[in-house]
């Protein structure tokens, strides 16, 4: 393996759901990639298609839910159609999941010990049970949980849910995996737990090499943390680029939308701007520009399908009305 390979490289992913409504194009051509180290922001609003790119990237799709096209490498090997034996001892290990709710991750009814260290030796059986204990330790003082040997004496139960997130997320640092996907694991904490969260999952990221994806409904929490942004809408990336770059010249008109309505960007006391409408049904996409119908700027050209614009190195943005050099027709 290269050093500039990639942590991750999804190419062209299309993962559909075969209902008997009809044919869910959750996610539908999404391509981009993550370095080590590097924090990538998946942003956009409710069934926009960020879980189940998570949920592909982790070989987790069942059925109905297929992926159909396209490729998922990891450290440049093509996990598009690995067995699942493989897939589980990558899962945990090389490559961890924070869900939104921690029990998703933690069991009720064992001690949070019994679950950390059976999380270590799942992977590693000769690791000692001492050795074990101090990596727990470990994992509990990076996510700021004080006087780690008593919680770990302790139930799910008996900790806050702010605290049970953190425990969810010191499991997922264990094993020091090369890639973390997160999906909105702090949404239901208030405004400081997150933001610690965030802060220590960055500092993660930048002192161990970690790649990882932050998935979130809400830009104002990847805006500070991520080094890179993927706006997501309707299956597709619309847009992409260094977190700087688009938040200071968003060129696609959804990318806009989001950012004008972002409270503190908008004077106190006025409306919050809000897009207009409602995400299209995934199974009955119009022909097209899938946002031209809550597009303030939308023109003629937008009927036909906008191929991908990349504008500078690493920027990318699916809008009929931006040209080549990045300008706004
Ligand atoms: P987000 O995480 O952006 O809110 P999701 O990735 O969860 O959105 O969902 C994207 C689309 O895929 C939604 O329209 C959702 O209804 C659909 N979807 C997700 N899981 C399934 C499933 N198991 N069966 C059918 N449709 C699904
Ligand atoms: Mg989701």
């Amino acid at each position: 393996m290269n050093a500039d390979t990639p942590t991750l490289e999804v190419q062209n992913l299309q993962t559909h759901f075969f209902t008997k409504a009809g044919v869910v194009k959750a996610v539908n051509d999404v391509s981009f990639t993550v370095k080590k180290g590097e924090v990538l922001g998946l942003v956009g609003e409710s069934g926009s298609g960020k879980s189940v790119t998570g949920f592909s990237i982790l070989g987790l799709i069942d059925l109905p839910g297929r992926i159909v096209g396209g490729s998922i490498k990891y450290n440049g090997r093509d996990m598009t159609n690995l067995p699942e034996r493989e897939w589980r001892d990558l899962r945990g290990k090389k490559i961890a999941m924070i869900f939104q709710d921690p029990m998703m991750t933690l069991n009720p009814v064992l001690r949070v010990d019994t679950q950390m260290i059976e999380a270590i030796t799942a992977h590693d059986s000769s690791v000692s049970k001492d050795e074990a204990r101090q990596r727990c330790r470990d994992a509990l003082g990076q996510v700021g949980i004080p006087s780690p040997d008593e919680r770990l004496k302790s139930y799910p139960h008996q900790f806050s849910g702010g605290m049970r997130q953190r425990v969810a997320i010191a499991i997922a640092l264990l094993n020091k995996p090369d890639l973390i996907i997160a999906d909105e694991p702090t949404t239901a904490l208030d405004v400081t737990i997150q933001a610690q969260i965030l802060f220590e999952a960055q500092k993660l990221a930048q002192e161990t090499g970690t790649a990882l994806i932050w998935i979130t409904h809400d830009l104002t929490v990847v805006a500070g943390l991520a080094d890179r942004i993927c706006v997501m809408y309707a299956g597709k990336i619309v847009e992409q680029g260094e977190i700087n770059e688009v938040l200071d010249n968003p060129l696609h008109p959804y990318t806009q939308g989001l950012i004008g309505s972002v409270p503190s960007r908008n004077k106190r006391g006025s409306a919050l701007y809000q897009i207009p409408g409602m995400t299209p049904s995934l199974i009955k996409l119009p022909s097209g520009c899938a946002f031209r119908e809550r597009c303030s700027q939308a023109i003629e050209k937008c009927r036909e399908t906008p191929e991908v614009i990349r504008p500078s190195e690493g920027r990318a943005v699916r809008c009929c009305r931006v040209s080549q050099d990045g300008v706004s027709l």
